[in-house]
């Protein structure tokens, strides 16, 4: 197999298209257009560090905005202020090093018929094969990204519409994707037939539309919930309003439960659940299904603090703050290399001794990943006294990588897939370690009427 990836450090990985990411679209037309772009992709921020673009449209020409970083670093001039009636932009997270600025999306084509851009949220699993082919067929790409071949698919001379390419061609797709593509005259939201990423349809005002991974950036522009696309669903917005399209008949959903054990932010709904309230609920069978004694709960701040209140509340045991976190610092997967996610840990978190001392802790995660923070978080709560530390981990053990667009690292490196529950325990040093049940956890996401999950990396 080639590697694609110029920064790469040689060896194949099966992550070398793996991204989790954020995007958001928005039909508005007016000299505001690329500032509620920008306060939009800001509140999708937590899916992606490593770089963030904009792109706006009056139908003759395409503005871009990208950079590397952070939004506050990629548009280190401020807000935009790009007028026009269309607009796509996208928060990236990648994993594998391509952070170069040729990788930045949105991405765009121009073909016989017109520009398309496009912002992809996801991991194609059959990248390599579709690239191949594309080549082969005299395809050029610009990038090593996986989402620059489905531009390709939808770019090509003897083009239709949009969205009859869509429906022709996204049956050569295997894989995840939510997308925002934007055309000189249509934005269009696509979600892909097993709605592994989340995506959304709002509305601004009458004739207004916004397109969003997560409902917390509708809100952030004043957008009001519509609803969530449906697998296998396009959402085509344009100067005539909007409208929905099956381009592919949907298969059993496979929504990805990482984005409510962890990925998304707590304030947003997905598929008409709200993830504050399911990782409470998470954080309630823990208790529920949790044997020992103990004398408080402290989290894991940010991501275990929601699941900490529902153990609480269940088991009657105080909550308390037992670590400090640094806000000027980002999440620690963020980091592309070991190292220095091992170094961050100091940096991001520290103990408050007068809560640990001489207590029975019960610390609790959303998950176990590699568990290098783990275990450095569970040596610092000792350090500062704690009598006993029992970790809950609101999620059962991470036993499979994932190929569907979430960083849970090559299989040798997930602790869980190479060392059994007495093993982990062992290394993260710990006095009781306890994960959520597979069917504690089913229980809590599943609503039987409607979202249907992907549990693989669990397998
Ligand atoms: P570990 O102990 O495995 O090194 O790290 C576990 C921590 O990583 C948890 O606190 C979890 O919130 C955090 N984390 C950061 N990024 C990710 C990710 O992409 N997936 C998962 N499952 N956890 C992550
Ligand atoms: Fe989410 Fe795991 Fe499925 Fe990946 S394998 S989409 S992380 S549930
Ligand atoms: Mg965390």
């Amino acid at each position: 197999m080639i590697d694609l990836n110029p920064l790469s450090t040689g060896s194949y990985s099966p992550h070398l298209f793996h991204e989790e990411c954020g995007v958001f679209g928005l039909w508005a037309p007016g000299p505001q257009i690329a500032d509620l772009c920008y306060l939009g992709l800001f509140a999708l921020q937590h899916r992606g560090q490593e770089s963030a673009g904009i792109a706006v449209t009056n139908g003759r020409h395409v503005d871009e905005i990208k950079g590397m970083g952070l939004m506050t670093e990629a548009f280190r001039h401020g807000r935009p202020t790009l007028s026009g009636h269309g607009a796509i932009g996208h928060v990236r997270y990648s994993t594998q090093g391509a952070s170069v600025l040729c990788n930045i999306q949105p991405l765009f084509a121009y073909a016989p018929g017109g520009f398309i851009g496009l912002a992809h949220n996801g991991t194609l699993t059959n990248a390599e094969t579709l690239r191949a082919e594309i080549a082969a067929n005299g395809g050029l790409f610009r990038t090593t990204t996986d989402s620059e071949a489905i531009l390709n698919l939808l770019a090509t001379p003897e083009a239709g519409s949009v969205e009859d390419r869509i429906v022709q061609e996204f049956p050569r797709l295997e894989g995840a994707y939510s997308l925002v593509l934007l055309t000189p005259d249509q934005l269009i939201g696509v979600r892909d037939p097993k709605g592994y990423r989340p995506l959304c349809v709002g509305r601004l005002k009458k004739g207004e539309y916004v397109l969003a991974s997560e409902s917390c950036a509708l809100d952030a522009v004043k957008a009001e919930l519509i609803r969530d696309l449906n697998p296998g669903e396009m959402a085509i917005i344009s100067a005539k309003g909007l409208r929905f399209r099956k381009f592919s008949e949907a298969k059993r959903q496979s929504a990805c439960v990482f984005e409510y054990i962890y990925f998304a932010r707590p304030d947003s709904v997905l598929d008409g659940q709200s993830v504050w309230r399911t990782r409470f609920r998470l954080g309630q069978r823990l208790a529920q299904e949790f044997g020992e004694k103990a004398d408080i709960v402290i989290p894991v701040p940010d991501t275990g603090i929601t699941a900490a209140l529902g153990f609480s509340e269940t088991s009657g045991l105080p909550y308390l703050e037992g670590l400090i976190k640094n806000r000027y610092v980002g999440r620690s997967f963020i980091m592309p290399q070991q190292i220095s996610r091992e170094t961050t840990v100091e940096m991001k978190l520290n103990p408050v001794k007068a809560n640990l001392q001489d207590k029975r802790v019960v610390l609790i995660d959303d998950s176990i990943v590699r568990g290098t923070t783990s275990a450095r978080i569970v040596s610092m709560v000792r350090r500062a006294g704690a009598k006993e530390v029992h970790m809950c981990v609101s999620s059962p053990p991470i036993t499979q990588p994932c190929y569907y667009g979430i960083d849970t690292s090559i299989r040798k490196e997930l602790i869980a897939a190479v060392k059994t529950i007495p093993e982990i325990k062992k290394s993260l040093g710990v006095d009781s370690l306890h994960y959520l049940s597979k069917q504690g956890l089913l229980n809590e996401v599943e609503d039987p009427d409607n979202l249907r999950s992907c549990l693989a990396c669990f397998d």
